[in-house]
């Protein structure tokens, strides 16, 4: 889904760089019934410590305010909060958000297409990074069912303004399989997007310049695309042999940095403001509400970690020393 033309108040909130952040990600609970590899899920925040959904609330109007338009639900796994379909809900009808996005792991997502549609859910991201039901263990633990993910795909085909599949590529795993993960989606209509790992906890990066190698070698033609979604996706056009033709989205946040156009920042699932994906501080709005904090004070405080943002992640450099606050509560 492209960035639509402005119709809401121009964004106001910009980081140092002058870059206007117009995309919230918000985590809605670290808590994972997955365990992947790259992402070092465990249940850390006491439930008490998450965001109500009058607080999650809140601070959609007020980033509306400031101008984000559009707003990306993520955990952990948000699905296993009860009231995921009524949070959907409050941040659909929040005034000037132009389009609320989900990341999930799928495996509830069979029972909830539904639901989420109704309740204004525009965008849907779901990870898929195996084919192969014997490997999934190995990668996102043994909770996950590749039956269930593939059912929830299935179900969310066609429905929705947006339906991506993520994979992340990883060495010795799945990069042999990024063909049939093309193929998979276009049959359901869905992007394909290929993801570089990200050092949250180790793992050897695939590049994306080996991604674009290996589907070459698959038969594909490969060309450039202008194609922009809202999030740091690069995307080519691809023909496969049999000239059919699609999308396929590349995050290369390890070795094609893509931080010069960011949009975004992040409020992780402890309440924490962080305005860099890859950045060491976050600034604890939940605590700053449930202080009594005016609104005024939030978009104070919130102004403020912007102008402190880094011009681009480190997490490339190697023996930066850089220790990353945790993938998982904050959703990537
Ligand atoms: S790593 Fe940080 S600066 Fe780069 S795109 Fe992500 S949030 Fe923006």
């Amino acid at each position: 889904m492209q960035a639509p033309a402005c119709s809401a108040p121009q964004p106001s909130l910009h980081d140092a760089q002058g870059r206007a952040i117009a995309y919230l990600r918000v985590a809605l609970t670290d808590r994972c019934n997955f365990r992947c590899t790259y992402c070092s899920p465990s249940d850390n925040e006491p439930p008490e410590g998450l965001l109500t959904r009058p607080e999650l609330a809140r601070l959609f109007a007020l980033f509306a305010s400031a101008g984000v338009r559009r707003i990306r639900l993520t955990g952990g796994e948000p699905t296993l909060r009860r009231d995921v379909v009524e949070i959907v809900r409050d941040a659909a009808a929040t005034p000037g958000i132009e389009d609320v996005a989900l990341t999930t792991n799928g495996h509830r997502l069979d029972e909830l297409v539904g639901p989420l549609l109704e309740a204004g859910l525009g965008s849907l991201n779901v990870s898929l990074d195996t084919l192969v039901p014997e490997k999934l263990p190995g990668v996102s633990g043994r909770g996950a069912r590749l039956d269930r993910i593939l059912a929830g795909i299935d179900a969310a085909a066609g429905r929705f303004r947006s339906l991506k599949l993520n994979t992340v590529v990883m060495r010795g795993v799945n990069e042999d399989e990024l063909a049939a993960l093309v193929r998979h989606a276009w049959d359901r209509g869905a992007l394909p997007r290929f993801i570089e790992q990200m050092p949250f906890t180790g793992g050897e990066v695939v590049p994306l310049a080996e991604v674009r190698a290996r589907l070459v070698a698959a038969g594909f033609s490969l060309r450039p695309d202008p194609f922009r979604g809202w999030g740091p996706a690069r995307h080519v056009r691809a023909t496969e042999p049999g000239g059919r033709e699609g999308l396929i989205g590349l995050i290369g946040a390890m070795t094609e940095n893509f931080c010069e156009d960011c949009n975004r920042a992040r409020v992780a699932a402890d309440g924490g403001f962080q305005a860099c994906l890859g950045g060491t501080e976050r600034l604890s709005l939940r605590d700053l509400m449930r202080g009594g904090a005016p609104d005024a004070a939030l978009a104070l405080a919130v102004r403020g970690a912007l102008l402190r943002k880094a011009p681009r992640h480190r997490m490339d450099e190697a023996g930066s020393g850089l220790v990353l606050l945790p993938m998982r509560g904050i959703g990537g």
